[in-house]
């Protein structure tokens, strides 16, 4: 199956206004079929998550972005439901501490990155930086124009000394996000996670796609490629991402180490 339709070409413009946000229902199978081949990719990635650990040589950074109510909560808890908590760390980027802001945007994130035989997730991340900064003027322009180039060189380092880095960018509707917020004022248990603010980042909606069309266009490379999954559908966007990760784990296919004793010969008394 050719998954590479969702990967965002290196060097070509990225349009969110032309990428779909959502795929028929046939997809997958429909989404019994769908939700089932996701739990075979869940299996499946936790024994390759248990030998990237146990190899200890390589680590795997996937970012998450995408406006509010996308998924990027959901899609870890579906996609990583099986995979052992102990390999795997989330990290979650917020509006930045000040002390963090007393640094340069990049030192609170490499700070998260993934050690070897690890993976990590960004949930939000650096991308924030030419994201909700740009759209609220956070910081002058000439001051963020140059930060996709930093980015670039920030993840070349990155997966110069083994990290494999898949980014995804959780495409929503405009429509879609008006019923998710409206659900989580609907009901009592999803209060907590519905803040006023998200009104007013709702209404710089186009400014979003702007700066996502400039991010994605700008920081898809060969060495950390951005996927835009279509997330209006859950059961489609986990199967896409789930789809992927699985292709890039099995790609760095991590081995168990190579033992120096003959277990035959020993015996444990
Ligand atoms: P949530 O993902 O709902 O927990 O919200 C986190 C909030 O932190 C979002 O509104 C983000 O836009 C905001 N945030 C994350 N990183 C930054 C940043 N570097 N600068 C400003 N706001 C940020
Ligand atoms: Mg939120």
């Amino acid at each position: 199956m050719d998954f590479s339709k969702y990967r965002v070409e290196p060097g070509k413009p990225f349009d969110p206004a032309a990428w779909p946000t959502r795929e028929g229902d046939e997809f997958g199978g429909g989404k019994k079929a769908a939700r089932k081949e996701l739990r075979k990719i869940g299996k499946r990635l936790s024994e390759l998550q248990a030998r990237l650990y146990a190899e200890g040589e390589q680590s795997l950074l996937i970012v998450l972005q995408g406006m509010d109510t996308a998924g990027k909560d959901g899609t870890i808890r579906h996609v990583f439901s099986m995979v052992n908590p102990q390999g795997v760390r989330v990290t979650s980027f917020k509006k930045p501490t000040p002390e963090e802001l007393a640094h340069d945007y990049l030192w609170r994130v490499h700070a998260h990155t993934p050690a070897r035989g690890e993976i990590g997730i960004f949930n939000r991340s650096h991308y924030e930086d030419v994201l909700v900064v740009r759209v609220h003027d956070l910081v002058p322009p000439e001051v963020w124009k140059k930060r996709y180039d930093h980015i670039n060189a920030f993840e070349k380092l990155l997966a110069d000394e083994g990290t494999r880095i898949v980014k995804f960018f959780l495409h929503i509707s405009r429509e879609e996000q008006k019923e998710r917020l409206e659900a989580r004022l609907a009901n009592p248990e999803k209060h907590w996670k519905f803040n006023p603010a998200d009104l007013a980042e709702r209404a710089r909606w186009d400014d979003y796609m702007e700066a996502y069309r400039a991010a994605l266009t700008r920081t898809s490379t060969e060495y950390a490629p951005w996927y835009a999954v279509p997330a209006d559908r859950k059961w489609q966007r986990n199967l896409i991402v789930g789809r992927v990760l699985l292709q890039v784990l099995e790609e760095m296919d991590p081995q168990f180490p190579q033992i120096d004793f003959d277990p035959e010969a020993i015996r444990v008394e």
